[in-house]
């Protein structure tokens, strides 16, 4: 460790060490900034510190107290790899983070070493769609089948979902996203850690929409945090990535079969994550900013039938009490119903001029896309009408421009419906 070592993160805001936290300029001639390591394999002092280096990698020993894992392959470690899954841990207060070489990559792989065949995931429903076909059409071919609940229903509902659907004693994952994507709805963390312990399974929840700066569910008990990094964190729209954070023990199951499923990513987007990182704690309140602006506007849009916004919530509500226990901000995801159903919507996509017609989300720029024909279209019909994902929800991911002109382009896109 540099300057900023371990200790560090007691002592200073995470925002604080996104620039030299684990990171020793002086193993790479004092350069300020960590070098892109492009090789793919690492050279041993002896056989001996191989063999070591081996057993710690496969699982085969655990680390003395002090010891590090050198490095050895880039499937397995590299510098920029590292440092950057140190800082990831930072965010969160995690013991250690992992990279993925994409935000499924890193669901998929957490789900495939919970999940063995006759066990059964328990999980929220709306989920991201990529998530919900992995369910729906992966998981069942290895002998996995899901229970799903929604937000809002209670500990003991979710409970009986479990007993009613005989699995009580076969939940070995509880996996949720809150907020959901595209709904922007809560869940309660805590309820979620509490229901995973009561049934001896793992708990993890995808944090893309809030993460890792306004919400960290690892303090609220639960076991892992998965991240499309893609978003907030890679933040600019240009590169594929995804994360996992959490205690020891889970992330080291997680590593261990990222090993051998190689989907860790590469040096190269690694260093662009470590860039990204440095400027995340500022996007993030900026976007969060902007976002309310123009949450407000479309509130009083005589186009807009209902915005879905996490600064709207009301006090007195279940929901609203759950965002002031556990999230942070707001953030800059808004979801918003126009007055009539696709046709409008599409009319209002189209003539948008600022705002990017795009699926994603959490970067620089502002990105709205149709979640009923595109991020979510392969979720059932009638499923999705449960879920509040009708024809006529846009969703919108606010970025770096300048709020008011965000709010002259939809302004001037929604009087075209
Ligand atoms: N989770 C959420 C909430 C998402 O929005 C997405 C992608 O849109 C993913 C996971 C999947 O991430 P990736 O596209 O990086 O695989």
């Amino acid at each position: 460790m540099a300057k900023a070592g371990k200790d560090a993160r007691k002592r200073f805001k995470p925002e604080s060490l996104m620039m030299s936290y684990g990171y020793k300029p002086e193993l790479s001639e004092g350069a300020i900034k960590p070098p892109v390591f492009l090789t793919s394999t690492f050279v041993f002092k002896s056989a001996e510190e191989g063999k070591r280096f081996f057993e710690v990698a496969y699982g085969h020993a655990n680390l003395d107290h002090g010891e590090e894992l050198g490095l050895i392959y880039s499937r397995i470690n590299n510098p920029d790899m590292e440092i950057l899954e140190d800082r990831l841990a930072v965010w969160d207060d995690a013991d250690s983070a992992l990279v993925f070489s994409s935000g499924m990559a890193a669901i998929s792989t957490v789900m495939l070493e919970f999940l063995k065949p006759g066990d059964v995931l328990l999980h929220s429903n709306p989920l991201y769609g990529g998530t919900h076909h992995f369910i729906h059409h992966v998981l069942p071919l290895w002998g996995v089948h899901g229970v799903a609940f929604s937000p809002g229903e209670s500990e003991e509902t979710i409970l009986q979902r479990v007993a009613d659907a005989g699995a009580i004693d076969k939940v070995r994952l509880v996996h949720i996203e809150t907020p959901a994507n595209p709904t922007n709805e809560l869940i309660d963390l805590e309820m979620i850690a509490r229901i995973a312990k009561k049934l001896g399974a793992t708990s993890s929840v995808d944090n893309t929409y809030l993460g890792p700066v306004f919400q960290r569910p690892l303090k609220f008990g639960i076991d892992l945090v998965l991240y499309s990094a893609t978003k907030y964190i890679g933040g600019h729209s240009d590169l594929i990535a995804g994360a996992v954070a959490g205690h020891a023990e889970p992330v080291q199951r997680v590593r261990v079969l990222r090993t051998f499923l190689g989907n860790m990513n590469g040096p190269w987007t690694q260093w662009l994550m470590l860039r990204s990182l440095e400027t995340l704690r500022v996007r993030m309140d900026r976007q969060a900013a902007s976002a309310k602006i123009v949450a407000d506007f479309l509130l009083g849009h005589p186009k807009v039938e209902r915005v879905y916004y996490l600064g709207h919530l009301e006090a007195g509500t279940a929901q609203h009490a759950i965002f002031q226990k556990q999230c942070e901000s707001a953030g800059a995801m808004i979801s918003f119903d126009v007055i009539r159903g696709e046709k409008a919507a599409f009319r209002f996509l189209n003539a948008l001029q600022l705002i990017s017609l795009a699926v994603s989300l959490g970067g620089t720029e502002s990105l709205i896309e149709h979640p009923a024909s595109m991020t979510h279209c392969d979720i059932p019909l009638d499923e999705r009408a449960k879920m509040g994902i009708s024809d006529k929800l846009v969703r919108l991911s606010i970025g770096l421009e300048d709020p008011h002109d965000l709010i002259s382009d939809l302004d001037a896109a929604l009087r075209e419906i």
